[in-house]
């Protein structure tokens, strides 16, 4: 279903006033960005004057936001496999849920997982069955429901009706603080929902690397309206550790930029087989120029603990 209806009235936009890291109040306009999986509106970010943060800015007011995730093509929520591309994807992601829990359990053997924007709940349902005690977040019904009913695990809509404070041993955002609107309060809730030396895991795109610089405006993830903030390492690390967690490693993540390069390529023109192959390509050459130099890979992921009271 490909809905365009909601051309007809456009949806509420609100405008950044500040900051969202640093609070200072002059933004400057960046790239121009189209939004290429739902609605095929342009999009404004801006980049802080005084830290850098880029934003997505002009955005949809809360309660227009659901519209742009509306759609088939948004496999994050959803499970259809058409494409190669669709059923490559689901390889990655079987890979990795098996290095995300090796990652968990490194640190953190057994416990209680919260897993915000846990979509339909492959991750926590592979938990589950590692006997962790979990728990989701996600705001998407479709998704919420297929999680619950899929892997029997409690999934609540947002992160204010998480039951209990203080008890969560890891605490997990894989590729879903760029959607949220709040970095801060949901920063602050966080943190009051962590145990103890909680191990907090945040993964986002990175704008610092090699494809988001040779994509610009296409680089699939900016992913507008969707994407609000557009992180680099400076950006994560100054947000996360300003409330209460220090940082115990960074890591690279190989599997993102062969895929977003292949996005980003259809989203330049190519048919889907071209764009499989150059994305598999450039991807490869995105990894090679984090292997041996200083730049993230296309994602990065933090791992940050509860510090100490
Ligand atoms: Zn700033």
């Amino acid at each position: 279903m490909n809905d365009r209806s909601f051309h007809v009235e456009p949806p509420g936009l609100e405008s950044l006033v500040q900051c969202p890291l640093c609070e200072a109040e002059h933004l400057r306009p960046s790239l121009e960005v189209e939004d290429h999986t739902v609605s095929h509106e342009r999009f404004q970010l801006v980049d802080c004057a005084s830290c850098g943060f880029r934003s997505t800015s002009p955005r949809p007011a809360a309660q227009a936001l659901g519209r742009y995730y509306e759609s088939d093509d948004y496999i994050s929520h959803s499970n259809s496999s058409r494409s190669l591309g669709d059923r490559l994807y689901k390889l990655a992601r079987r890979w990795a849920l098996n290095r995300k829990h090796a990652l968990v359990a490194q640190h953190r053997p057994h416990g209680r997982v919260l897993d915000v924007g846990c979509g339909t709940g492959e991750f926590l349902g592979h938990l589950k069955r590692k006997g962790y005690l979990v728990t989701g977040v996600e705001p998407a019904l479709k998704a919420r429901e297929q999680a619950i009913a899929h892997h029997a695990i409690p999934v609540v809509p947002s992160l204010d009706l998480v039951p209990g404070l203080e008890q969560f041993h890891v605490v997990t955002l894989w590729h879903v603080l760029e959607h949220l609107p709040d970095l801060r309060g949901t920063l602050k809730r966080l943190y009051a929902l962590s145990a103890d030396q909680a191990l907090l895991l945040i993964a986002v795109p990175d704008r610092d690397s090699w494809d988001a610089a040779y994509y610009g405006p296409d680089w699939a993830a900016y992913d507008v309206p969707r994407h609000l903030s557009h992180f680099r390492r400076s950006d994560m690390l100054r947000l996360v550790s300003s409330h209460g967690f220090e940082l115990v490693a960074m890591r690279r993540m190989w599997l993102d930029a062969p895929y977003i390069a292949m996005l980003s390529e259809r989203y330049r023109g190519h048919g889907p087989v071209m764009a499989l192959l150059r994305g598999v390509l450039l991807g490869a050459w995105s990894n090679l120029k984090s292997a041996f130099t200083e730049r993230p890979t296309s994602s990065s992921l933090y791992l940050f603990r509860k510090s100490a009271r």
